[in-house]
């Protein structure tokens, strides 16, 4: 356990655990919705809260990488089931504005495929938290087409951007995600930077035999631009043969590789909070500036406890964890006409249900029915 932490609203105090799996709160005996806590903020039976929200929106992608999507694709949701960027911004509003939600992360799917992104993205920057904040807006994405469309994003309010990029060798790059566009997404990442969606960091997901070699080489890119970068160990949350424990490069793994090039040292431990990955100090070599370096070793040191998400699905499904099996579907209840209030409520309470941590180590561990891709990673 680490430090107090302050609710998002005034006179609240929780205590918020740190990594590991997460306990339950000693005063908690009844773990039914009904003994919850009378605070509008998220929080569950665990003592965690949830300030950080991602939004899905889409289930779409124009790239298959490997470890996520099947090579041929996957059934997209019908245009129908998709939430509308008005229902979006109305979620997001409720998040916000009545849920103590301070970040907001749109992702996928491929958000850039979304058309009303600028929009909804400055819809979210004109909200205010429950303290009077700007909510801080961000995106992951794979860059496609971001060159054209960083500097609207930038505009629109958005303020931070996360690039995934797997490989700088343009035919592994192919190989991994089935398409010839390494171009393309270093160009957007060159935008993302022109356009002072600072800091830019870049996400990267090492296969074995694949691009696992290449660990130094993309420290290297990051650090010669000023780019942020995390490696992110490969979770079973793709097409279901793409998993495999034994074959999974480990973040002890990653730092080992990275340490044939430079030397490493750890970040302070308390500047990870509730932050997924751990950070290394990274020294300035002849020809490098130093900086950092993230790891998120979701597998093989999962950091549940300190986990502070809610998610969103295109479909307006909240999900609290990314392997959770249970959904809450505010799609409907939203369609029906529900009140904020309403919608606040059922968010409050599937919040309340968020599991201790995922199971993927635990031999009864069974992958989501949703994969990465229509979750929203
Ligand atoms: N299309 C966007 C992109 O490429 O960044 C956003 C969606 S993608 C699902 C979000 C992040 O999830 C990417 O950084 C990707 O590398 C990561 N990801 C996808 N599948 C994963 C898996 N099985 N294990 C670990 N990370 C994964």
């Amino acid at each position: 356990m680490h430090e107090e932490q302050l609710s998002p609203f005034a006179g609240e105090t929780m205590t918020q655990p740190t990594v590991g799996l997460a306990r339950p709160r000693t005063a908690v005996t009844d773990l039914t919705a009904g003994n919850r806590p009378a605070t509008p903020a998220l929080v569950d039976q665990y003592g965690r809260v949830a300030q950080d929200l991602r939004v899905s929106l889409t289930d779409r992608c124009n790239l298959r990488c490997e470890y996520c999507m099947p090579a041929d694709g996957l059934d997209c949701l019908p245009t129908t089931e998709v939430l509308s960027d008005a229902e979006v911004v109305r979620l997001v509003t409720i998040a916000v504005e009545q849920l103590g939600i301070r970040e907001v992360r749109f992702t996928g799917g491929e958000p850039l495929l979304r058309r009303g992104l600028e929009d909804i993205v400055a819809a979210t920057t004109a909200l205010r938290t429950v303290n009077g904040v700007r909510p801080v807006t961000a995106m992951t994405t794979n860059a496609l087409g971001l060159e054209s469309r960083a500097a609207g994003l930038a505009a629109a309010g958005l303020d931070r951007i996360n690039v995934s990029l797997d490989s700088l060798d343009r035919r592994t790059f192919a190989t991994i995600t089935h398409r010839d566009r390494l171009p393309d997404v270093l160009a957007g990442l060159a935008a993302a930077d022109a356009a002072q969606l600072a800091p830019v960091k870049i996400n990267a997901v090492l296969m074995r035999g694949v691009n696992d070699a290449e660990a130094p080489e993309l420290l290297a890119f990051a650090l010669g631009r000023g780019y942020g970068l995390r490696f992110i160990e490969q979770m079973p949350l793709g097409p279901p043969d793409a998993w495999d424990r034994g074959a999974m490069v480990t973040a002890q793994e990653i730092l080992a590789s990275l340490s044939t090039r430079f030397t490493l040292t750890t970040a302070d431990p308390a500047e990870r909070g509730s932050a997924p990955a751990r950070h290394w100090v990274v020294e300035p070599g002849s020809d490098l500036p130093g900086g950092t370096v993230g790891v998120i070793s979701a597998v093989t040191q999962p950091f549940c406890a300190a986990c502070d998400r809610t998610r969103l699905t295109a479909d307006g499904h909240v999900r609290s964890c990314l392997f959770s099996r249970t959904e809450t579907d505010l799609r409907s209840q939203l369609r029906a006409g529900s009140s904020d209030d309403e919608i606040a409520a059922m968010w409050r309470t599937a919040m309340w249900g968020k599991e201790a941590g995922h199971d993927i180590n635990e031999p009864v561990f069974q992958q989501p029915r949703r994969p990465m891709s229509a979750i929203g990673g």
